[in-house]
């Protein structure tokens, strides 16, 4: 019978979370030669899940925007080649490779980075006692000086352990009090009785799911709306399409309030396609892409060209409506009565961090503060409280945390949003936040006190 054990051990670093994120982190690790450090210090990985590396990624039934070999250049190091050796002999990993310049579907996708998770957690563990903590839950963080406190949920039984460091990467949502925000700051109300759904619900689902889903809302009659302007957006519109025209959907409408912006290698490629942009804000000054960072690129992008062009979408007969608020009154007018009306809202915009319930010591909570995109964060990830405080040693920068553009590294004027991708994770958005964990450990205001594994104290 499992029992509660609040005796709080202490630990160098916790890793919270291994998705495409963590997993970054930790991969970051390995490459810095950081490991000892790590685990001399003392470090668990803890995850809800049971199969780890690929967290929602390889549920979304959409194709990447990137190619393959930007996923597989993750994996490409010479201090990970020996352990990720196995992955040769793998069918995913070869299919990856043999269309290395192709954008995969994200199914795929995740079943390579769950493979490369399964080599290297056990490895860790193997070879520096870095253990991995599946199906544990954390519920609540508490700040504590110098240190968080972090509660644990496993097979019922509650711990607490204290660490230095907390690598918090839990995913992203997106809800309906955020929708209803982003659309008040557009000057929209969405309606009590409205049908809303988020595009990260609508894009895992499978096509036939789909179809059982939203079939009903076609005899309805009203619009079906999808709200906003990025990868996700288009993938809703496309997924949405191939659904449900065999049901007779002809149409889709989109709104949103940034242009629609597609991705070109150059400016040369852009203008030759006929696509219109700003010379100024849309061309990063380093690579000289237009779109960069903000603009859909494969399979989005191929959507996205059909929608500005006015043509059906996807191979199916679905053309999609645009309405595009630039102020005016009269749009914001026409997108408020498309509210109103519309048989299904798709939410195809605003990611938010998923965070345990945060606390600081004497048990008031502590909120994390925001800004447009994401949380007002240094480079290293970690946020400022709702009263401006950085929370020193907490590190967050996965989905609906996200990093803001680094200047040095480029992107375009135009863009204000975050960067979130499987590469950034492995590379730029996970390098300050080890940087910053590994000084910590240099400097410990608490001394490390080794934990016994979760096996021995369920048992
Ligand atoms: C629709 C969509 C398409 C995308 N396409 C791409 C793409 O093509 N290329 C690209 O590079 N990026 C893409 N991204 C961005 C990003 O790479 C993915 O969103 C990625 O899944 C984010 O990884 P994450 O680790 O932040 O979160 P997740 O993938 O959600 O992983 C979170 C992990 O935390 C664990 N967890 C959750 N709650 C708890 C808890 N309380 N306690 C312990 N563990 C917990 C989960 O089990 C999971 O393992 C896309 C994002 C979206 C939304």
């Amino acid at each position: 019978m499992a029992r509660n054990d609040l005796s709080e051990a202490t630990l160098g670093c916790l890793i919270g979370g291994a998705g495409p994120a963590g997993l970054g982190f930790l991969f970051n690790a390995i490459k810095r030669g950081a490991l000892e450090q790590l685990a001399q210090a003392g470090t668990i990985i803890v995850d809800a899940g049971t199969e780890l590396g690929a967290g929602k990624l390889g549920d979304y039934q959409i194709i990447a925007n990137s190619v393959s070999d930007v996923f597989l250049d993750c994996l490409r190091d010479p201090l990970l080649a020996p352990i990720l050796a196995p992955l040769q002999a793998s069918p995913t990993f070869r299919h990856l490779k043999l269309n290395a310049q192709e954008a995969p579907a994200l199914p795929i996708v995740g079943q390579l980075f769950q493979q490369a998770a399964g080599l290297i957690l056990p490895w860790l563990e193997r070879q520096y006692g870095i253990p991995t903590w599946r199906q544990t839950r954390i519920t609540e963080v508490t700040c504590e000086g110098s240190s968080y406190v972090v509660w644990l949920e496993q097979a019922g039984a509650i711990r607490r352990v204290r660490t230095s460091s907390l690598v918090l990467n839990l995913g992203g949502k997106q809800t309906r009090s955020s929708f209803e925000e982003s659309s008040q700051a557009m000057g929209l109300q969405l309606p009590q009785s409205a049908s809303i759904d988020s595009s990260d619900s609508l894009l895992r689902l499978q096509p036939e799911a789909l179809r059982q889903r939203y079939r009903a809302r076609l005899k309805d009659g009203g619009p079906i709306c999808v709200v906003g302007g990025s990868h996700s957006a288009f993938s809703a519109l496309d997924n949405l399409a191939s659904a449900l025209h065999h049901d007779g959907l002809r149409e889709l409408t989109l709104v949103h309030r940034s242009p629609i912006r597609l991705f070109y290698e150059t400016a040369a490629e852009a203008l030759a396609a006929g696509y219109d942009f700003d010379p100024l804000q849309d061309i990063c000054p380093i690579s000289k892409r237009v779109n960069r960072s903000g603009g859909l690129r494969y399979r989005a992008h191929e959507i996205g060209r059909q929608v500005l062009a006015g043509q059906a979408i996807g191979g199916t007969p679905v053309k999609v409506k645009t309405l595009h608020l630039d102020g005016s009154a009269e749009r914001l007018a026409s997108a408020q009565t498309l509210f109103d009306s519309a048989a299904l809202l798709v939410q195809g915009m605003g990611y938010q961090p998923i965070v345990p319930e945060l606390r600081c010591q004497d048990g008031r909570p502590l909120t994390l503060r925001t800004l447009r995109g994401g949380l007002d964060s240094d480079a290293a990830g970690s946020p400022l409280d709702q009263h401006g405080q950085r929370l020193k040693g907490l590190h967050l920068f996965g989905l609906g945390s996200g990093l803001a553009v680094d200047p040095r590294l480029g992107s375009e004027a135009s863009f204000s949003g975050r960067i979130y991708g499987v590469w950034q994770f492995h590379n730029d958005a996970s390098r300050e936040a080890l940087e910053s964990v590994l000084e910590r450990l240099d400097k410990p205001g608490v001394p490390f006190r080794p934990m016994a594994s979760p096996v021995a104290e369920h048992a």
